[in-house]
């Protein structure tokens, strides 16, 4: 592994500033196209943590009073200042994360729809209100910001998932602290600046970077109201367990196992297509992306596998600055280091490996961390790589009998985020979707996403809690409704004193 010449000094954004870690101990980030370090990240302590969450709490009143459409007004101009600084944002994404321009283009439109969506908060937070329910009483219902609020972030979406998780909290008046992931801070810390520069108030949005223990204060410490997590399902069980211990409101994302149904009526080429972008796109790091194809019948699979192979084998891999490059490198060494082991797994246990990415050249020779397309056909529900998620380009194909097999093979794992059919059958398509139990469902379409403003999360491991991201839900986890009944008599009249219920007669 090379080390980079110059080695930047990361630092956390606490109160409005780019503040240096005090506990000397770091984390490398590495650009994973070349394999060198580029940086490196301070790991926050709990004391460091306590500190920024301190200086949300004192400015959460201010924001809080402020008028919504002022705030609406900051994100405005924060939404305008992503847009003005699109290359260098592109470029940050691109070089701690790998991946092609073209895939975080597509990233950061996704980031600015969750901005879109709290941009219109005034509208999502209005109340209830009723005149008369008793005498003289009228009532309302309202939404109040929670507080100091947090969100934990996986890597492989730099800026998509953290805004999903903080625009709206911001919105609608929280203090939002952010644990970046640690192996992609640099975008997360250029988005501070741009809060700043948008004109939102100092300790409105926090970034400590770190890992356990800042995760572990922010979980503990009673200012936090709220947390938002996303990332891998054993750190998101934990997360859901021990956030709502210390009786936080938690909804924890974790990881997918994201099926695709072929039935036999359906245009094996366009599914061909559509598999591959799903499934290998971002080098296969999308918690929606498509892990399992499931042709039905012996007939479709053989089909559908011949042509995937011709497909797959020509895909490039390589950097983000090469022409035509249709994904990047995995995120770290270990990373890679698993996948390979994952494959060879597979291999052992029986699975037929039709398009081999351990023998790209890129793959044996390069100081990056790739690891090329690889697709296993005859998997078996008995194989580990069945139902756990590999999160890299090792792709399964799993050969069912009919829709019925392939519904009970899907509801049977426990990973439940995406699933998708592609028919021409609409009578087979009902059947999917009203039968399938996974939370995110496609017909025709390889990653079922809907735009952000529509609620987003899987079922069973891939989510803990009940809420959702992207989508309106988040106006509804980051504010808590208060009721209040008034009553303003008039001063000359006396009101005696009333021993029964209050009824509304
Ligand atoms: P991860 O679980 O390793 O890390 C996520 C965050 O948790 C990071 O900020 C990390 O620092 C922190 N963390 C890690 N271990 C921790 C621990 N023991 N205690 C406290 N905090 C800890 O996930 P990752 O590797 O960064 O991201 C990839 C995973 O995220 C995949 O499983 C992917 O499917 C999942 N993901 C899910 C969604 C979704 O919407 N469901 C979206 C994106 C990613």
């Amino acid at each position: 592994m090379t080390e980079a010449v110059s080695v930047k000094k990361l630092t956390h954004f606490i109160n409005g500033e780019l503040v240096e870690g005090k506990s000397n101990n770091y984390s490398k980030v590495y650009n994973p196209t070349t394999g060198e370090v580029i940086a490196e990240v301070p790991i926050a302590t709990a004391e460091e943590t306590r500190e920024a969450i301190a200086a949300a709490k004192a400015a959460f009143p201010a924001w809080r009073d402020l008028s919504v459409a002022k705030r609406a007004e900051v994100l405005m101009r924060f939404r305008f200042l992503l847009t003005e600084n699109m290359d260098q944002l592109l470029d940050i994404i691109c070089t701690e994360s790998g991946k092609t321009l073209e895939d975080a283009r597509g990233e950061v439109t996704r980031a600015l729809e969750s901005v879109d969506l709290a941009i219109g908060a005034p509208h999502l937070v209005k109340g209830e209100y009723s005149v008369n329910v008793g005498g003289q009483i009228n009532a309302y219902s309202a939404k109040y910001p929670l507080g100091v609020v947090a969100a934990i972030s996986p890597f492989n979406f730099p800026i998509m998932v953290p805004l999903a998780q903080t625009s709206m909290a911001v919105a609608v008046g929280n203090a939002v602290i952010l644990k970046a992931s640690e192996k992609v801070p640099m975008t997360s810390l250029f988005v501070s600046e741009l809060w700043k520069k948008a004109g939102l108030p100092d300790g409105i949005w926090t970034v400590v970077n770190g890992s356990k223990d800042a995760v572990n204060e922010l979980l503990e410490n009673p200012t936090v109201q709220a947390i938002s997590f996303v990332g891998s399902t054993p750190v998101a069980k934990y997360i859901y367990e021990t956030g709502s211990k210390y009786g936080k409101r938690v909804t924890a994302l974790g990881g997918g196992k994201n099926n695709m149904v072929v039935m036999p009526d359906a245009d094996l080429e366009q599914v061909a297509n559509a598999f591959i972008g799903a499934a290998y796109g971002a080098a296969s790091q999308r918690c929606m992306a498509i892990s399992t194809i499931m042709p039905v019948g012996e007939e479709t699979a053989d089909r559908l596998v011949a042509i995937l192979k011709e497909k797959i084998s020509n895909l490039k891999v390589g950097s983000y600055k090469e022409e035509g490059t249709d994904f990047g490198p995995v995120i770290s060494k270990e990373s890679k280091e698993n996948i390979l082991k994952a494959i060879d797994l597979a291999e052992r246990q029986g699975a037929t490996v039709v398009v081999d990415g351990r023998e790209l050249d890129i793959v044996k020779n390069s100081e990056g961390f790739f690891v090329g397309p690889t697709l296993l056909d005859n998997i078996t529900k008995e194989m580990e790589i069945f139902d756990e998620e590999v999160f890299g380009p090792a792709r399964n194909v799993v050969r069912v009998n009919s829709l019925s097999e392939a519904i009970d093979f899907i509801n049977g794992q426990d990973l439940a985020n995406g699933v998708t059919i592609f028919t021409n059958d609409g009578a087979a398509a009902r059947k999917f979707t009203t039968e399938i139990d996974v939370g995110m469902v496609g017909v025709n379409v390889p990653i079922p996403i809907p735009v952000g403003y529509h609620n987003f999360a899987g079922f069973k491991g891939s989510r803990f809690g009940e809420g959702h991201m992207f989508g309106p839900d988040q106006a509804r986890f980051f504010t808590k409704t208060k009721t209040v009944s008034e009553r303003w008599p008039d001063t000359t009249e006396t009101t005696a004193s009333t021993f029964a219920f209050p009824s509304n007669n």
